[in-house]
């Protein structure tokens, strides 16, 4: 029993129906695991052992009539999400050995609800970067060409479901980190509104930013993630103490009456012609399914929002990463009985190249004398960007992009220009400024690489926008083709 490719939907109703168990399902999970490892390099830590047990009381919860939809279907978690007892590394030599005494609050809900874990998946070093080059560890391989970046940081999390390393699994988006992959590796990746699902457990990055989303095969499972992981935790205090709503019962329904804005500034220069022809096309196709398309909506400030989010991104980073000082967490420089020179050395030897640019590139923002000149510029910049996108869900139900101005790039082309890698965000870095959900999509390919859509909706507008990746996902067949590893 192979069935690497079934969906959450698919598998939960098999289970159900006592066609295949949990057991059945996690060992042809951990075979596939084992036969396309040396390929993809997905995931950092396999927790076979442990996956086998939850496999076995699944099913039994499953046999008690006590099933959830998620019950014994095997999950993968990135890296920066604290699961008890199993190694969390942040694919960062700081965190190398750190086995967090306790679980985030995603994975908490999923162990409730019976979940399998089956490991941890690779990422960009603390979630900088946007291909997994930044992995102190390794770099993870796109299934659709092993010769290319899955995207990152989430590429591990992207590139496990892509080549049926696990049905789905979950990923953190501070800029993109959920979308940018999930696009390259043509899967549906959202990332909730800020606040929706917590963050409690989450190895922090840019505070103000980070968000917890599903990486799934279509949009019915992406619904059936967040009705687990999304939900008010009083220990995240900017958990959002709204009720939440049951996502699957609103992704169906026709497209009439609903209005989607295409803003222009999105489609920019340097967009690969092929991608935009693909978006094009999915656009057109919405609009067969009752859509009113307007194409001629502008967020003017889009242009500012790589600025905007490389100050205050590393800004919320250089006071997060501060924690890292080799005594009270992880790498600890020990050579030495000069405390100065101890914590120096730690953070010299423990932090890769980008996590070190983005600690200076913050603290320089912050520092006396150019804090105005930067980061409250920034902040007020920020509000203007969320004032147009709250205009914007004015008029429209949903706005529509690229999720990247590109189909995934070669392994080491972009490794020696950062600001080209920062440039693979443009899509999605406005959408964590501004605080609104967005789920990435597959739309089509160009070069026989997969070509992601991005939907964004209003603050807690999930509903809305799995609703039209739904639609679309009905009519389509993009989200179904898998790449031959
Ligand atoms: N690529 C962006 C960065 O490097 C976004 C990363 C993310 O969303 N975690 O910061």
């Amino acid at each position: 029993m192979t069935d690497r490719r079934l969906t959450i939907h698919e598998a939960g109703k098999l289970l159900k129906d006592k066609q295949i168990s949990s057991v059945e399902l996690t060992r042809a999970t951990l075979e596939r695991i084992e036969q396309v490892e040396p390929k993809v390099h997905a995931c950092v830590t396999v927790a076979g052992e442990r996956a086998m047990q939850q496999a076995e009381k699944a099913d039994g919860l499953l046999a008690a009539g006590n099933g959830h939809p998620l019950t014994g279907i095997p999950v993968f978690i990135k890296d920066n999400m604290c699961t008890r007892g199993i190694l969390t590394t942040c694919s960062s030599r700081m965190l190398e050995n750190f086995i967090p005494p306790y679980d985030a609050f995603v994975v908490e809900r999923l162990n409730n609800c019976g979940a399998v874990t089956v490991g941890k998946t690779n990422l960009d070093e603390f979630a900088m970067g946007s291909s997994t080059e930044n992995s102190a560890l390794f770099t993870t391989a796109n299934p659709w060409d092993l010769s290319r970046v899955p995207g990152g940081s989430s590429g591990g999390s992207a590139a496990a479901v892509a080549a049926g390393e696990a049905v789905y699994a979950l990923g953190s988006d501070t800029g993109g980190s959920i979308r940018q992959p999930a696009g390259f590796c043509g899967v549906t990746g959202l990332k909730p509104t800020y606040g929706r699902v917590s963050r409690y457990g989450l190895v922090a990055f840019a505070s103000s930013l980070d968000q917890i989303g599903p990486l799934t095969q279509d949009a019915t499972d992406c619904a059936l993630v967040m009705n687990t992981i999304a939900g008010h935790d009083p220990r995240d205090s900017t958990s959002a103490p709204y009720p939440t709503p049951d996502y699957t019962q609103c992704i169906n329904g026709d497209l009439k009456g609903l209005k989607i804005g295409i803003p222009k500034e999105y489609f920019v220069e340097g967009m690969q012609k092929e991608v935009a022809a693909a978006i094009r096309a999915a656009i057109g196709q919405l609009e067969q399914l009752g859509a009113g398309v307007d194409w001629e909506v502008s967020l003017p400030s889009t242009p500012y929002a790589l600025a905007v989010y490389y100050i205050i991104a590393p800004s919320e980073a250089s006071a997060n990463l501060a924690r890292y000082d080799g005594v009270k967490y992880g790498f600890s420089y020990a050579d030495t009985d000069n405390m100065w020179e101890a914590l120096e050395k730690t953070r010299q030897h423990g932090f890769g190249a980008e996590v070190k640019r983005r600690i200076m590139l913050g603290t320089y923002a912050l520092s006396a004398g150019y804090y105005d000149a930067y980061y409250l510029k920034a902040q007020k910049v920020r509000t203007l960007i969320r004032q147009e996108f709250d205009r914007a869900f004015e008029k429209y139900d949903a706005l529509l992009t690229p999720t990247s101005p590109t189909v995934p790039f070669k392994i080491g082309e972009k490794t020696d220009d950062p600001l080209q890698m920062y440039l693979s965000d443009v899509c999605t870095l406005p959408i964590n400024i501004a605080g609104v959900p967005a789920i990435s999509i597959p739309a089509g390919f160009a070069d026989g690489l997969p070509v992601g859509m991005q939907i964004i909706g209003k603050p807690f507008g999930e509903e809305t926008i799995l609703k039209v990746a739904h639609a679309y996902q009905q009519s389509t067949d993009w989200h179904k083709r898998k790449p031959e590893i």
